[in-house]
């Protein structure tokens, strides 16, 4: 089942899409006493699951403006840093990773960082380049994952059991902040730099262990990889995250970037105003953003 965030005439409300047919139904209308969020959805969608199937023809997706699938997690967006080899190399070599150690060519743990609701923007938005304090602005091409239900001490034999479904990120960096303040926050989470959508996919539609995953800048594909080349999988980073730290349905798992940014390119090529970012991720979706004023 495809989820999505949608505005039609100034009102917010989720909805259940057919994105081959270009329609979509209002959660509330096939369950009446539903009145929440998608993160309150995530939380409910056990009770209500049976009532999603769709009814009736469908209103059409064109009219309505698609939101991010998760405008206001209940806390900040957890991420991976460096984890796929080839990207783990790249950014060694770039210069830019005032985290690694010297020869490092992939981490030992997770390298994990977080990023602010605040930086969530929903498809088609335009990111702000921020030109005050950045003019090395990069993308990251990334499967997100939504935790479905809460838990500790999660096991990695359990682990899938607790995703919800998927969703598409970039996760924007401005490499310049990123390398002059050692921890990555800053870098990672000027406002608008995490567009995200256009839709939720449960977990049942999709192998997030085994998908592709594209970016195109400017029509160039840049980034061309699989999740099945994460140097910690889904279930790794769920035991490891889940160890210490309760995770709570509606949470967003950023897994990490392939190769292919624009650091990995000798000079690097940074973003642009006007340049288009293209994620595509087999059966989540397409993200699409420009890079504005
Ligand atoms: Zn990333």
């Amino acid at each position: 089942m495809k989820l999505a965030n949608l505005e039609v005439a100034g009102e917010k409300f989720v909805a259940v899409v057919d994105a081959e047919k270009s329609v979509y139904w209002p959660v509330q209308a096939l369950v009446p006493q539903f009145r929440g969020d998608m993160v309150q959805l995530v939380q409910q969608f056990g009770q209500f699951k049976g009532d999603l199937a769709p009814r009736g023809e469908g209103q059409p997706l064109a009219e309505a403006k698609i939101l991010a699938p998760i405008e206001r997690p209940l806390r900040n967006i957890f991420c991976v840093g460096k984890n796929y080899h080839e990207h783990a190399a790249e950014f060694q070599n770039s210069g830019f990773d005032s985290s690694a150690q010297n020869g490092e060519h992939a981490p030992e743990a997770p390298v994990l960082f977080t990023k602010p609701a605040s930086t969530i923007i929903g498809p088609g938005v335009k990111i702000p380049r921020h030109t005050a304090v950045t003019s090395q602005l990069d993308y990251e091409a990334e499967l997100g994952v939504v935790i479905g239900k809460a838990g500790r001490g999660i096991k990695k034999s359990d682990a899938m059991d607790y995703v919800f479904g998927y969703t598409v990120i970039n996760d924007f960096t401005a490499r310049d902040l990123q390398k002059l303040h050692r921890q990555w926050f800053l870098g990672k989470s000027l406002d608008g730099f995490c567009p995200m959508g256009p839709y939720l996919v449960t977990a049942d539609e999709v192998d997030g262990q085994n998908i592709d995953v594209k970016c195109w800048v400017n029509g160039e594909l840049r980034q061309n990889s699989n999740t099945s080349k994460l140097i910690f999988d889904i279930p790794t980073l769920i035991e490891t995250l889940s160890a210490g730290v309760e995770l709570q349905p509606g949470d967003v798992i950023a897994t990490g970037t392939p190769a292919g940014v624009g650091i990995g390119f000798n000079p690097p090529r940074f973003l642009q105003k006007g340049d288009v970012i293209r994620i595509e991720i087999q059966n989540v979706g397409v993200l699409e953003n420009e890079v504005g004023e």
